[in-house]
């Protein structure tokens, strides 16, 4: 129940937030017209990426049963996916493990990525096989948040992939959408769509493609050595710490030599410099032998760490938050925050003891503040985390009252519940009533869970304190 509501509130403030952008790509009949932003690569202003070219990702198997296949060949679907675009560019994917964690909540700044089931899909994205899409904040350029959903096609579109490749295949398009690409004008390219690849097409990127990712997400160069008349080389990993089933990238760079190879497996490589993509099983120090046009030899090393998997559950970890992330003075905001395998929470500031695994407390401070939540597990072994709120002091005449009433889901069955959600601003008291009945209700913010027996609208009157009104409506349908 608290997890719909913070979904909802989150939602509904981030639709006000000015300071979030929101790129969605679907994956069929799109309006090209929206989706020029990387047309032409290398004109474009805003080119948001992923901090240290790193995603951290999780996967929310809740609908997955619906779709044909298991979970663990889903996601080495998106690890094959994601590695299509590692092994091409500087981007780093780190798989963080399973989640309950709503996919599309956005401004969580957890990255998910899983299936819907295809009645909501539809509704919500249209009549596409999947979506791919990031957020950033303008003045950063950096995406904060991201999500690929799929359609589980449970309800018989032929038109979603049936076969684990074909699945690939889709995921490595929405990947490009998650890394913040577009939609490309060049045809011999995975994300060029008029008309779309099949899947098979989409799962090899092409020329196009490494092109754009490398722009946006630049393999780390070397620092060249001061250039000399003997031989000399210089080798290193991107990353250089993996977990025992990721790969690497392995570059090498070189002067004055004619020749070079690599031990463990790599043999002759080519120079000056260059690149391969490698999955090595344990620690590694690779070591590049060059020589010059008279035989003279020189060596340069670089070593890999691969750390042995650790399971995901069972190390404390928590988010905390704020939405809005910046108010005026006067204003509230809610204090969110999320716990997994912590058996106590607590935040300074005067909340206290935080329930866990995840909950929200709307708070109206008075200045900026940073709020920090320090979880501990069952051993006592701590983890912390913050975040910061911005209050901006203003002289504000008095405002106009605003609501906003929604319920989720807005269509249910006969004996199904739903949450009927409010949001208001500058209220001051408030009701909302249908045919049977009138309640007022909490401020600015809440819920009812109800379950009407016939389709019902629900209207809010909500009064400012100056005695002005505003009213708003939405209407539950009971199939
Ligand atoms: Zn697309």
């Amino acid at each position: 129940m608290k997890k719909i509501l913070l979904g909802i509130l989150i939602n509904i403030l981030l639709s006000q937030s000015v300071y979030s952008n929101e790129k969605t790509e679907d994956y069929e009949f799109i309006d090209l017209s929206r989706h020029s932003r990387f047309k032409t690569f290398s004109n474009d202003k805003v080119k948001p990426t992923f901090n240290n070219n790193t995603v951290e990702w999780y996967y929310n198997p809740k609908s997955q049963h619906l779709s044909a296949f298991q979970q663990e060949d889903i996601i080495n679907a998106f690890k094959n996916a994601m590695q299509s675009w590692s092994k091409v560019s500087g981007v780093i994917f780190s798989y963080k493990g399973i989640t309950n964690n709503n996919i599309k909540a956005g401004n969580d700044e957890i990255i998910t990525v899983g299936f819907w089931p295809e009645n909501t899909y539809n509704k919500d994205f249209g009549n596409f096989s999947g979506t791919g899409a990031s957020m950033w904040r303008t003045e950063e350029k950096k995406i904060f948040d991201g999500y690929i959903v799929l359609n589980a096609g449970d309800n018989g579109d032929p038109s979603v992939p049936n076969t684990l490749n074909d699945l690939e295949g889709l995921i490595t398009h929405e990947v490009g959408h998650l890394l913040g690409i577009g939609h490309s004008d060049v045809e011999e390219s995975i994300m060029y769509t008029k008309p779309y690849h099949s899947y098979d097409f989409q799962r090899t990127l092409r020329q196009d493609d490494i092109n754009i990712a490398r722009l946006l997400y630049p393999i780390n160069e070397p620092v060249k050595p001061i250039s000399g008349n003997p031989p000399i080389c210089d080798a290193g990993l991107n990353p250089q710490t993996i977990k025992a089933g990721e790969g690497t990238t392995l570059w090498w760079w070189s002067d004055n030599v004619v020749s070079a190879s690599i031990n463990n497996g790599i043999g002759n490589v080519s120079v000056p410099s260059d690149f391969v993509w490698i999955l090595p099983k344990e620690t590694t120090t690779y070591t590049v032998t060059a020589k010059d046009a008279n035989g003279a030899t020189t060596t340069c090393q670089a070593t890999l760490t691969v750390e042995s998997e650790t399971p995901v559950s069972g190390f404390p970890i928590c988010e905390v938050g704020v939405d809005p992330q910046v108010i005026s003075a006067g204003e509230g905001t809610a204090l969110w925050w999320w716990a997994d395998s912590v058996v106590s929470a607590s935040i300074n500031n005067g909340i206290g003891n935080a329930s866990i695994p995840s909950d929200y407390k709307w708070i109206y401070p008075k200045e900026t503040t940073t709020f920090t939540m320090i979880a501990k597990d069952s051993n006592g072994v701590p983890t912390t985390c913050q975040t910061t709120l911005t209050v901006e002091s203003v002289n504000s005449a008095s405002e106009p009252p605003i609501c906003e009433l929604g319920a989720d889901p807005q269509v249910i069955s006969a004996g199904e519940g739903t949450a009927l959600w409010w949001w208001t601003d500058n209220v001051t008291a408030a009701s909302i009533s249908s045919t049977s009945k009138n309640s007022t209700v909490t401020l600015p913010s809440d819920y009812f869970w109800i379950k009407p027996s016939q389709t019902e609208t629900y209207i809010m009157n909500a009064v400012a304190e100056d005695g002005t009104t505003s009213t708003c409506q939405t209407t539950v349908t009971v199939k």
